[in-house]
């Protein structure tokens, strides 16, 4: 039998820690219920807490870890810490560089992926140490699913059964389960997501692009494809499954893949209230329930005023469509692979301020490049753009999306973001990559 300590069963209140062999446990902690940009790494949403060792590990109601803290001295940093979304892909999040952090992304750390771009000329992932908390995790898993049986207080047991089951091979087991359900990866995410630190349900509408970007990363290989509403259902439900307790964790829902519009507003109005519908966001302990999604600007384009009016009718707190123009410079979009007539960039640019200016929830943020490799024509057209005289544009903003900076250039990619930042009249950030 193992010693239990911290309190009689039933007599500890929620939060009280319980001590089981070396396992620090502080079930049902309540973090914060929107996702304000703190500078510190509080819990956001309803969450267990385990202490083992050097590491605190956050962990969600279906007992799997989604952060990871630690004291070890040679952890990258005091306030960093990994972070392990439902794709099981682990992402280092590094506050170092503090308020030019927040002044760059409108949040307080840079994410850091494994074998990920390494403009800052850094790498957190190159030492023992992050490596090393993930083996912690799973060592700690499996100390849980060993104790679970022996422990007589019912609640108690049932946290250390859902813990043992999400070492690395069961975050594994639910990444695996995640791409049955939706049959099909999620490249990316839009920057927007950021507003509710990634905590995204993710169902999709429709695959591939119509797009073949030539510099695109995330190009998924598919035919352009819509799904029919029932699959939109099937996914929602498969994720209800998917996720048990811990969905009251989920308020926001990114209909994928890189082009959700593009199968047309009345889609995505007819999925985004299927998905409502099965998953109830309102229902989740986090207040203010999110859409998402990317948005080609030929589909953009095509949105007339009815079309605009039936999203921003949608019952969701912010309803935010990310158009990727990439470049206002013909030329440049040409030799990108992205095809797009000589006008376009203009009238996205203003009918995405047209939108920003009306009251309610719809928003739309845009996307360009700045890479050190692309040609002055495509910066000098861009910095045109941007800071021609005009209003502030109250919603939405410009996240520029860096192509090709090499290893170290941080100091020159942060001179080129933070000069635009400070003569647009829209809000502009620099848009780092983070998994689901
Ligand atoms: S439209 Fe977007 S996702 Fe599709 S290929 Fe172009 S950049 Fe990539």
């Amino acid at each position: 039998m193992p010693d239990v300590t911290g309190g009689p069963a039933g007599a500890r209140r929620p939060g009280d820690a319980a001590r089981i062999s070396g396992l620090e446990i502080r079930p049902d902690r309540r973090g914060l219920r929107d996702f304000p940009p703190v500078s510190y790494p509080a819990p956001d949403g309803r969450c267990h807490e385990i202490r083992r060792g050097d590491y605190t590990f956050e962990v969600g109601l279906d007992g799997a870890v989604r952060r990871i803290h630690s004291r070890r001295p040679d952890w990258p940093e005091p306030g960093g810490y990994l972070r392990c979304g439902l794709a099981h892909r682990w992402v280092y999040r590094s506050p170092a560089l503090y308020g030019e952090t927040f002044a760059l992304t409108g949040r307080h750390y840079l994410p850091h992926v494994l074998a990920g771009d390494r403009w800052t000329g850094w790498d957190p992932w190159a030492g023992p140490a992050l490596h090393e908390a993930i083996r912690a995790w799973d060592e700690a898993a499996a100390l849980a699913a060993e104790l679970a049986p022996s422990v007589s207080e019912p609640a108690l047991a049932a946290l250390l059964r859902r813990v043992g089951a999400h070492g690395r091979a069961g975050l594994e087991r639910r990444a695996r389960r995640l791409r049955r359900i939706l049959r099909a990866p999620l490249p990316v995410l839009p920057p927007e997501c950021a507003r509710v630190d990634y905590a995204v349900l993710p169902v999709i509408l429709a695959e591939g692009c119509p797009s073949e970007c030539r510099f695109c990363r995330f190009r998924t290989g598919a035919a352009f494809r819509r799904r029919p509403l029932e699959d939109v259902r099937a996914q929602a439900e498969g994720l209800r499954d998917l996720l048990g307790p811990e969905l009251v964790n989920f308020a926001s829902v990114f209909l994928g893949q890189n082009d959700a519009l593009a199968a047309g507003a009345a889609a995505v109005v007819e999925a985004a209230e299927a998905v409502r519908e099965v998953l109830r966001p309102r229902e989740a302990y986090h207040r203010r329930p999110r859409l998402f999604l990317f948005a080609d600007p030929a589909a953009f384009l095509q949105l007339d005023d009815a079309a605009l009016e039936a999203l921003g009718a949608l019952p969701f707190e912010g309803i935010h469509v990310n158009v990727g123009l990439e470049s206002p410079d013909p030329e440049t979009l040409a030799r990108l692979g992205k095809a797009l007539y000589p006008e376009a960039a203009a009238e996205v640019l203003r009918r995405a301020e047209a939108v920003n200016r009306a009251p309610g929830p719809l928003e739309v943020g845009l996307n360009f490049l700045v890479g050190s490799g692309l040609p002055d024509r495509h910066h000098r057209r861009l910095e045109a753009i941007l800071t021609a005289p005009g209003r502030p544009v109250p919603k939405g903003a410009v996240y520029l999306a860096p192509l090709d900076w090499p290893p170290g250039s941080f100091r020159e990619l942060r001179r080129t973001v933070l000069s635009l930042k400070a003569r647009s009249a829209w809000p502009v950030f620099l848009y780092p990559v983070e998994p689901v």
